[in-house]
């Protein structure tokens, strides 16, 4: 196995996992946009075993195991290898999520993505993301990466600039770093619930239990195509659900805790594992995540709960961010979870009102 990466801002993968706050993470990556059952079950038994068995969908739609030790980590991978999770790793494509199981999705799609791996340049960067937007019923409208292929209804795009689908290929091989990147307006997350031909749900405050996917798991096999579809909104998609299926199903992943409503006010929060999860953790941020999203609306400007000042769930800015110290919480108004706060050693009954007090 490749030593771990130490290098903090490092592209993780499964064979280079990234040290963070709560141990390390290793993501693996869908092929072709689908995650198995079987492999599913795999994945949450090693997340148990040799992690602190929490998950998250990344904005690049891979699954993120959390909390590996430093001498799981050669375990954790060898289980994984062997389970088949390592077949999806050797592309950089981002692909629409339901591949394979929408039919008004651009023609040849698969065939096209193999065409394109081929032909990116080895030299590329660990970094460099290609999108292959195949439109259809759930288009990756305002996800934006270093290489944009979208099908524009009748033809393909190239960053913006059609190109015959013949001549992808060779476009993307001579020319792949030296294609300006497409700038897009963001595009708002689809909606979740049941739309025609599947299901959209998300993790939690942005994170699962090893046992909660277990049971998408579950569900996916029995009542959808077998796969789950991580999708960039960190979402998951659930294809081949009957429509009249599709309420039973929703209503068994919210009791797993996954948000099926698209005005849910969780879906305004972001937070990392916390305590008891992360011995760095310096208040129970699930708990009190919980607590504050009962007072919030989905549309709510993104509120950033972390447990302590290293910011694992979200490295980012963000208009709020809460940080745990030592049980109480100090809050930092357009900055990252180690920027100076606005506020200091505030309890958590004293939140609400003090964000309702900041200046729009
Ligand atoms: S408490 Fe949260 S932010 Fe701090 S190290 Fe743990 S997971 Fe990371």
């Amino acid at each position: 196995m490749t030593a771990p990466a130490r290098i903090r801002g490092w592209c993780p993968s499964l064979f280079r996992p990234m040290e963070s706050g709560d141990g390390w993470l290793a993501r693996i990556r869908p092929e072709r946009g689908r995650l198995p059952s079987a492999l599913l079950r795999k994945v949450a038994d090693a997340a148990l075993r040799h992690g602190n068995g929490i998950l998250e969908i990344t904005n690049r739609g891979n699954l993120q195991v959390r909390g590996l030790r430093p001498e799981s980590i050669a375990p954790f991978t060898t289980t994984m290898e062997e389970a088949g999770a390592a077949v999806g790793e050797g592309s950089r494509i981002l692909i629409s999520p339901l591949l394979g199981a929408d039919p008004s999705l651009a023609p040849d799609l698969l065939a096209l993505a193999d065409e394109i791996d081929r032909a990116l340049p080895e030299s590329l960067s660990a970094k460099f993301g290609v999108l292959l937007d195949g439109g259809g019923a759930l288009p990756l409208s305002g996800i934006v990466l270093d290489l944009v292929i979208r099908w524009t209804g009748a033809d393909w795009a190239v960053n913006g600039k059609a190109v015959a689908r013949d001549a992808i290929a060779t476009h993307i091989r001579e020319r792949a770093t030296g294609l300006a990147r497409v700038s897009e307006r963001a595009g708002h997350p689809p909606k979740l619930g049941r739309h025609a031909g599947f299901l959209l749900l998300a993790p939690a405050f942005g994170q699962m239990r090893a046992e909660a996917l277990l049971t998408l798991a579950d569900l996916a096999e029995t009542h959808g195509d077998g796969a789950l579809r991580p999708t960039p909104w960190k979402s998951i998609a659930l294809a081949g659900v009957a429509w009249d299926q599709a309420p039973t199903v929703l209503q068994a992943a919210e009791k797993r805790g996954f948000i099926t409503d698209r005005n849910d006010g969780r879906l305004s929060l972001i937070t990392c594992a916390g305590a008891p999860a992360c011995a760095r953790g310096e208040i129970a941020t699930h708990d009190a995540a919980s607590a504050l999203a009962a007072s919030r609306r989905a549309g709510d400007g993104l509120l950033h709960l972390s447990g302590c000042v290293k910011g694992c769930a979200h490295p980012g800015a963000a208009p709020v961010t809460l940080v745990g110290r030592a049980g109480q919480i100090d809050l930092v108004r357009h900055g990252k979870a180690a920027d100076t706060p606005a506020f200091r050693g505030l309890s958590l009954a004293e939140i609400p009102a003090t964000m309702q007090s900041l200046p729009a």
